[in-house]
């Protein structure tokens, strides 16, 4: 039997990467999956596609996540996709994992690529939470995605890194105010992740990349998403505010 059946699920940045990995494994136990994104309606749609050629259901609600209204977009798309699926607009589980990075000197980044960096990383995460509380069932699940980097220094991502501790500290409020409703609230933290752009088609630069774990290599997508899909299940029932490390042990030095 699958973990998840009955239940629904968010995953935003699902068109491709992390996010899509996750779409289809949340799938596979049997969740129904709304698949957002903000431009690529066409990955978008492949991802639905390998969804349903496995057996399973999902849809695709598209809203970008830097312009005002944006989350109000998303979840009348939501609540729409829900509604026809299975007729509530019950959310069972949220994964934040939409996201963008920037590397730049320490010292020239600009006042609009904080902005641009915060309010897709950041700002996005926090107002989607806030906005999916009527929705969420009780013992649902929140999975906000982070990364390693909030626990190294990499002084070219600095700014990527701000915006992740942020979302540490949303997982961390959130999961004890969520608690009494049996809501667990967790970090998943990836390092470095194939997610199928060009760079990890090129052997030099995926082996400088794979020097930053234990086990010497990046990550697959799907790594990451087995854990998603255990912070997810019910067996992560007393697993709250916590810390996941997905980085194939980058941070053990
Ligand atoms: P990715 O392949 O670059 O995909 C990003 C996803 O986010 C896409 O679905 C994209 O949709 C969506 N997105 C980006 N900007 C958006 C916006 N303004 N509005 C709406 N949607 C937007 O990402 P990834 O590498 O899999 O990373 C997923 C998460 O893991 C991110 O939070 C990232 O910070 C984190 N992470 C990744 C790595 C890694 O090495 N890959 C390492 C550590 C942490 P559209 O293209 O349709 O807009």
């Amino acid at each position: 039997m699958a973990k998840l059946t009955g239940r629904t699920a968010l995953v935003t940045g699902a068109s491709r990467g992390i996010g899509r990995a996750t779409a289809i494994r949340l799938a596979q136990e049997g969740a129904l999956i709304a698949v957002h994104y903000g431009h690529d309606e066409t990955s978008a749609r492949e991802t639905v596609d390998a969804i349903e050629k496995d057996g399973g259901r999902a849809f695709t609600v598209r809203a970008e996540l830097d312009v005002p209204g944006d989350v109000d977009v998303l979840f009348q798309s939501l609540e729409q996709g829900l509604a026809e699926h299975v007729g509530a607009t019950t959310l069972d589980i949220l994964v934040n994992n939409a996201g963008i990075s920037e590397k730049g000197e320490p010292g020239t980044f600009s006042g609009e690529q904080f902005d641009r960096l915060f309010a897709v990383n950041a700002r996005a995460p926090f107002l989607v939470l806030q906005r999916a509380l009527p929705n969420l069932a009780d013992n649902g699940r929140v999975i906000n995605i982070s990364s390693a980097l909030t626990r190294l220094a990499k002084p070219d991502e600095v700014l990527y890194a701000m915006t992740k501790g942020a979302v540490e500290q949303l997982t961390l409020h959130y999961a004890k105010h969520l608690a009494p409703r049996g809501i667990t609230v967790n970090t998943v933290a990836p390092g470095i992740t194939d997610n199928g752009s060009a760079v990890f088609s090129m052997p030099a630069v995926v082996e400088q990349m794979a020097r930053y774990s234990a086990f010497n290599g990046v990550a697959r997508a799907e790594d990451v998403a087995h854990v998603v899909a255990f912070a997810a299940s019910d067996e992560a029932r007393w697993v709250t505010g916590a810390f996941l490390d997905a980085s194939g042990g980058s941070l053990l030095g």
